[in-house]
């Protein structure tokens, strides 16, 4: 369903998508009958970016009724600490999902962590385990941030079976999860990265234009195929995304606004995926 150029776009309003399912997921949370479902958030060392998303999934956890319970662990933390840690969320029963916050000081095994987080508590689409799931198309909870973007190309009834999709980035917890669930939805795939030769040739075959990769304002509006739908994933510093907004708009059929777009869903899908494992306890 992809539109015909030179009508003008329409922006994919991931705040607002992003309220309703909140509303949802408070009466979801209240109707689990007062036990606390709890979001253990684990964060090592100081990292000041990590801290300030740690301290925002926080506060969305509260504002839907759900406690998040926040696990501060020092820079110096051995990977062997933050192994027994995770065995103790794993077996708290109130504990219903496990973040860890990313990216780990260098010492620690981050792959070792992630995977030590039981499949059920991986809310956040970290293990490997999860992501094999996912790639097969069997229940899991995908990373959040394309988890997020799904929801929200749903949310506006956009068909992909059929799209070529073009995912700019190729990181475990975008670029390659989101070329897989577009894949699981009948979406041919092509994925670039920063070997990839001619990206601009590339773009511009894109029914669906995915830009995740972390370069302010990089994918240019003249190669966006008039009618395409273009989805910013990227968030850099001055509140830019990964798309020259401006020009890519001019030719796209939706697009994703920075901020307002990508962003709001992904912490969304964590406590999407929170509540769906508090009520699979239950
Ligand atoms: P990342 O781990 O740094 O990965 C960036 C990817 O982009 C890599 O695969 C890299 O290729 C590719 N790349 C770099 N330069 C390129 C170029 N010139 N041409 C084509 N591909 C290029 O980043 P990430 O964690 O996936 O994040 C990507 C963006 O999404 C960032 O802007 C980040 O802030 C944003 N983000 C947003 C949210 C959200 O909630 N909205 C969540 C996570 C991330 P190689 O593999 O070859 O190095």
């Amino acid at each position: 369903m992809i539109r015909k150029a030179n009508l003008s776009y329409q922006n994919l309003d991931g705040k607002a998508v992003s309220e309703s399912i909140r509303a949802d997921l408070k009466a979801r949370i209240a109707a689990l009958g007062g036990k606390p479902t709890v979001l253990a958030t684990i964060l090592v060392g100081n990292n000041p970016a990590s801290e300030t998303y740690v301290k925002m999934k926080g506060k969305a956890c509260e504002a839907i009724g759900m406690t998040s319970k926040k696990i501060q662990l020092p820079e110096n933390c051995t990977t062997d600490m933050l192994l027994r840690i995770i065995d103790e969320c794993n077996s708290d029963p109130k504990i219903r999902g496990i973040l860890l916050q990313h990216p780990s000081p260098t010492q620690i095994d981050e792959r070792a962590a992630f995977d030590r987080i039981a499949i059920e508590k991986d809310v956040d689409g970290v293990t490997a385990f999860g992501f094999g799931r996912m790639s097969l198309g069997i229940p899991s909870y995908p990373a959040c941030t394309p988890a997020g973007i799904m929801r929200l190309l749903d949310a506006y009834n956009i068909e992909l079976s059929g799209l070529h999709a073009v995912v700019v980035g190729r990181s475990p917890i975008l670029g390659k999860p989101m070329a897989q669930l577009l894949l699981n939805r009948d979406c041919t795939i092509t994925v670039c990265h920063s070997r990839t030769k001619d990206l601009p040739g590339h773009v511009k075959q894109a029914d669906l234009v995915v830009a995740a990769c972390g370069k302010p304002e990089f994918i240019q509006g003249d190669w966006i195929k008039p009618g395409a739908i273009v989805v910013d994933a990227g968030y850099n510093p001055g509140n830019v995304g990964d798309v020259d907004f401006k020009a890519c708009a001019e030719r796209a059929s939706y697009i994703t606004p920075v901020p307002g777009g990508v962003g709001p869903m992904t912490i969304t899908m964590l406590l999407a995926h929170t509540v769906e494992s508090a009520e699979k306890a239950k």
